[in-house]
């Protein structure tokens, strides 16, 4: 049977048992309502809980079962697009308070870890590697950057001293980061809903919103209850539908694949990545890969802009793994899945007030391991009536993606255009 994107990750076939929530069945009242169960809306329910108020969080599936269960886990520094976009909305001065967030979001993972003891493979180490000589430049440049931030232990590394790190060829270079690195998400997900439970939270699984009222008070209604409260978080980023339209015109969901392999034992598992690391590429249209604690090669990209999915998962991504180490053709793969990245037009991510008491925040543009967190600690500010940081954010502006019969065309044709460009730069 051909893997479909929905297909159990191994994730699934990896998480920790976790009960399983009630549906909402009845009417509620709570301070703060959230919608989603992914690391935006956990996040903030758990700074919320923990902080006196009642929180209410409303999951249409299960808890991780968006982005937050399904990704590549790598936890990745900064924003998308990188420092210069940011500074180019918002001015230097700003564009480093920026920085010193996206900081803070690789700790706040590392804190929660320690605090609520979350079991979950955490490992640093990082390298963005490039599949072009031409792009060696590039890395320097990008370190420069990141030096004139303050932020240390990045190397860059040339092809023979990368030759020696990967078990492959086909690169011609990296930069190496010591401060970002990979983990297990879904359990890292998991770990955070036990925290928010265990500070009061109360999570619905399968419980679609179908629409939300505004007011004073807001209401969110499922097939079978509702809950009102003072403010609503929204957090359902690329799974939005069209809950709300304003936001859906705000991001593109684009279909990233993973694949894992078989165990492939300890020795061999290092032969393919000495120490660990998470391995991406520097191209727009980018190739992610990593092993696991079971010593499985997870590998992940080929992002589409359609919704169409290919027929067999697992086919469609081996010779795309498979061309960057060869010496893999005799594994199996296990696992083959699929999730929907949220996109913004400039890859910054998107945050606001849709009413004075509902904030949203969403597309991450595949950078949201560490970032989605920390949004949802930022609206759990403002609720707490420290708006400064999310009001910072908020700023950036963003052009909505056109509507209508155009708008996946336009996509694709988009997506065309990087592919060309990925292979011509
Ligand atoms: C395949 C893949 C690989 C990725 N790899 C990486 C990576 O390596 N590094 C990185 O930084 N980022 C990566 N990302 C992106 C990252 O996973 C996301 O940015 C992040 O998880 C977003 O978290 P979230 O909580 O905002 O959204 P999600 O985790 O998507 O959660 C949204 C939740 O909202 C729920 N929901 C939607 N509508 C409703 C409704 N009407 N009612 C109730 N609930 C609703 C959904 O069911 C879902 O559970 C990847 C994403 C994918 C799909």
């Amino acid at each position: 049977m051909p893997a479909s994107i929905d297909a159990q990750s191994y994730y699934q076939a990896s998480a920790h048992s976790f009960p399983q929530q009630p549906r909402l069945k009845s009417d509620l009242r709570a301070d703060i309502c959230i919608i989603g169960a992914g690391f935006t809306g956990l996040s903030a329910a758990l700074e919320l809980a923990e902080a006196g108020y009642k929180v209410i969080v409303l999951e249409a599936r299960e808890i991780g079962y968006g982005a937050s269960g399904r990704n590549g886990g790598q936890i990745c520094t900064g924003f998308s697009p990188g420092q210069q976009r940011i500074e180019a909305q918002l001015g230097k001065e700003d564009a480093i308070k920026c920085f010193a967030i996206a900081e803070e979001a690789k700790k706040l993972i590392v804190e929660r870890i320690a605090k609520y003891k979350i079991d979950c493979d955490l490992k640093w180490g990082y390298l963005h590697v490039i599949p072009k000589p031409s792009q060696f430049e590039g890395l320097r440049e990008w370190k420069n950057e990141w030096d004139a931030l303050g932020y240390a232990d990045t190397q860059i590394l040339n092809k023979s001293e990368l030759d020696e790190r990967l078990g492959t060829r086909i690169y011609h270079g990296a930069l190496r980061e010591g401060r970002a690195g990979h983990f297990h998400p879904l359990n890292y997900c998991l770990g955070l809903a036990k925290a928010a439970i265990a500070a009061g939270t109360q999570i619905f699984e399968n419980s679609v919103v179908l629409n939300i009222e505004s007011g004073p008070v807001v209401t969110a209604r499922t097939a079978q209850g509702s809950v009102r409260a003072k403010f609503m978080i929204i957090g359902c980023n690329a799974y939005i539908g069209k809950l709300v339209s304003k936001l859906y015109g705000r991001i593109m969901p684009v279909t990233s694949y993973i694949i894992a392999t078989e165990p492939l034992g300890e020795n061999r598992a290092k032969s393919l990545i000495r120490d660990n690391d998470a391995v991406a590429t520097t191209n727009f249209i980018v190739d992610y890969f990593r092993l696991t604690r079971d010593s499985r090669l997870l590998f992940g990209g080929r992002a589409s802009y359609s919704t169409l999915e290919p027929p067999n998962l697992g086919a469609y991504m081996r010779p795309r793994m498979l061309s960057v180490f060869p010496g893999l053709k005799d594994v199996k793969i296990d696992h083959a899945w699929g999730g929907y990245i949220a996109i913004t037009s400039n890859r910054i991510p998107d945050c606001g007030r849709l009413e004075p008491n509902i904030y949203y925040a969403h597309g991450y543009s595949g950078q949201g391991v560490a970032l989605a967190g920390m949004y949802g600690k930022l609206m759990a500010e403002c609720v707490k009536g420290q708006a400064e940081r999310f009001d910072l954010l908020a700023r950036v502006k963003h052009l909505p993606f056109p509507g209508g019969p155009i708008r996946t065309p336009m996509l694709v044709a988009a997506m065309l255009f990087y592919r060309i460009r990925d292979a011509l730069s």
